[in-house]
């Protein structure tokens, strides 16, 4: 068996990161529509996502669905994934070799999705794809571009959803940079918002 293998947008087998490998239950790939405007993506599995298959389905998920429908948006409409497809071992930071691992699967992914913004959940994803550092509290809403895979991609930047359960004052912030995602969505595709960029 190769050493990785994807079947679309979906890492069906991989075998890079062994700690990784050893505390996983399953690969935990995006979902949502493979065509989507909106491409949220996020640090890592947890252990509701390990369990469940799905990215953003613990705490943070219930965050996150309540941000985008207050935004006007439906999770269903969106595509959501994580830099990181593996469970880390105690909900740690995933590891420099551990993204780089990893890097091919959310490359491959934004190129084929080819979404109107990349949405950056926390600080790992956004100094992964931006690939320097990045202060997310005062960065969040902010449209910055940068080359990711094949292309130059415009990328949201927004504080994790953990964080308006930690710090309160993040949740105007967490807010409106939903809101700001949200003008990035076609008319066409079902989602109401056409925004100018
Ligand atoms: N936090 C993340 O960054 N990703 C998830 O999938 C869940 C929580």
């Amino acid at each position: 068996m190769s050493e990785a293998e994807m079947d679309g947008l979906s890492v069906v087998a991989c075998e890079r990161c062994p700690e990784l490998v050893d505390c996983r239950s399953r690969i935990v790939n995006g979902v949502g529509p493979a065509d989507a405007d909106l491409l949220f993506v996020g640090e890592a599995p947890g252990q509701y996502e390990d369990e469940g298959g799905e990215p953003f389905v613990g705490r943070s998920g219930d965050v996150l669905d309540d941000g985008l429908r207050d935004a006007g948006l439906d999770r269903g409409d969106v595509r959501i994934t994580n830099c990181v497809r593996c469970r880390p071992p105690d909900n740690r930071d995933p590891t420099d070799s551990e993204l780089a691992n990893c890097r091919e699967y959310i490359e491959t992914e934004i190129d084929r999705v080819d979404p109107e913004v990349v949405v950056t959940l926390g600080k790992v994803p956004a100094e992964h794809l931006l690939e320097r550092d990045v202060a997310v509290t005062s960065e969040a809403g902010d449209v910055v571009e940068a080359e990711i895979g094949e292309g130059r991609r415009r990328v949201l930047v927004c504080v994790h959803p953990a964080a308006t359960l930690y710090d309160p004052s993040q949740r105007d912030t967490f807010s409106s940079t939903l809101e700001r995602a949200a003008e990035f969505t076609d008319e066409t595709s079902g989602q109401s918002r056409l925004g100018d960029f």
